[in-house]
């Protein structure tokens, strides 16, 4: 066969692969797989929290108990006692979550792309943060919403902005109360409370992406919406930054009316997530490992966060203003007006460092002067270094 005619340029491809677009943050991260660059851009959680040994382990158990099962095809929704550790672990007082609401997904990214696939038609409205979660606008760009972004403020999404002319025929309203990515925002519990009221009137399903609520670094944790609403919220967890995110687990609880269509999309996709990954999952975790293992997470994050904070405070200089988060993996750093974070991020690679611009996680109209830095990667000491480097160059744009 001719080589040469196997170029998938020519092939026709689909309007909807044709309006892909790369992701932002992938580009920048094969830069800052480079050794010698100090990145705060990629959102990996640091491989000093893998519980290696213990997941070892388990896949051995597993193995030699259950051998068959762990290596066949296995049912859609997931693995029931899985499926049963998840409802127990969201029941809290009042509220009791069924195993039937939980659906075990492959990452919770995937979670993301099967609402997207169940809920959006071209020209759907779709209700987003300002800015978001650039994985989400992803996964739901492919289904080609109109995206209308809701009012923020430093405490996150503002409920008042949730005007009736705003909501009026939405598919869905995407949030994460908890530790924004990528500004790192905690939602106020009145705030929750408004929310969660939106979603009982029930006109259409508010999504809660939680991936960061058990790295709160003050011991304060604030209701999710789905304890306050657990009939009308869909809410997403995962494992990737409390056990190992190549595990590629997650979970989607919700409504047993909307489990229905998204078994059916998980079935054209995958069928289900791995038999073998679960079942390791759910040995590591059945007696309570993440009790102990979560608060070693958090002991090292907040330090990690410490560290930055005070970099950020030592080293930029007047006009430079960010957050304090109070747990997750991020902060959000707002840049005098005339500074292009796309720009400075040129600069800062050649300086062997890297963040993500803020650009990218605004559904519409982006604001250039911000970024993403996140402190969990990179050890202290060379957090120092990198924020002085990157302060320098903002210095010489003021
Ligand atoms: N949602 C948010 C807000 C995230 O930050 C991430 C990971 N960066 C995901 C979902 C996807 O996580 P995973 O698929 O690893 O569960």
């Amino acid at each position: 066969m001719n080589q040469r005619d196997l170029s998938i340029a020519e092939w026709p491809l689909s309007e909807r692969a044709r309006k892909l677009t790369s992701s932002a943050i992938r580009e920048i991260l094969k830069v800052t797989e480079q050794p010698d660059v100090i990145s705060f851009a990629g959102g990996l959680p640091s491989p000093a929290t893998f519980p290696t040994q213990r997941i070892a382990e388990a896949a051995q158990r597993v193995l030699t108990d259950n051998p068959t099962a762990s290596l066949q095809y296995s049912a859609t929704e997931g693995y029931l006692p899985l499926r049963e550790w998840v409802a127990r672990r969201y029941s809290t007082g009042d509220v009791t979550i069924r195993p039937s609401q939980v659906l075990i997904t492959t990452g919770s990214q995937q979670a993301l792309d099967l609402l997207g696939k169940t809920l959006i038609d071209p020209g759907s409205k779709v209700l987003v943060e300002t800015p978001t979660y650039l994985g989400a606008l992803q996964s739901f760009s492919l289904y080609e919403p109109k995206y209308v972004q809701v009012p923020t403020d430093e405490a996150g999404l503002v409920p008042e902005g949730l005007t009736p002319e705003l909501v009026d025929d939405a598919r869905l309203l995407y949030a994460q109360p908890n530790f924004q990515n990528p500004t790192g925002r905690r939602l106020p519990l009145a705030r929750r409370e408004a929310l969660a009221a939106l979603a009982r009137e029930g006109a259409f399903p508010v999504i809660e992406d939680d991936p960061y609520g058990a790295l709160d670094y003050r011991g304060t944790p604030l209701p999710t919406l789905l304890s306050l609403a657990p009939e009308h919220i869909v809410h997403l967890g995962t494992f990737s930054k409390v056990l190992a995110p190549g595990l590629r687990l997650g979970y989607l609880i919700g409504p047993e009316t909307l489990h229905f269509k998204l078994v059916q999309a998980k079935q054209a996709t995958d069928l289900h997530t791995p038999s073998f990954t679960q079942r390791v999952a759910y040995e590591v975790i059945k007696d309570g490992f993440l009790d102990e293992h979560i608060p070693e997470i958090r002991t090292l994050y907040r330090e990690q966060c410490e560290a930055m904070l005070a970099a950020l405070g030592t080293h930029m200089p007047e006009g430079v203003s960010w957050n304090r988060p109070e747990g997750g993996m991020f902060l959000w750093v707002d840049l005098p007006s005339q500074i292009d974070s796309m720009e400075l991020l040129q600069a800062a690679i050649a300086e062997h460092v890297a963040f993500v611009p803020g650009a990218p996680f605004y559904a519409n109209e982006p604001r250039m002067n911000t970024l993403r830095l996140s402190f969990v990667t990179v050890p202290p000491a060379k957090i120092d270094e990198g924020i002085a480097r990157l302060a320098a160059l903002i210095r010489a744009r003021i």
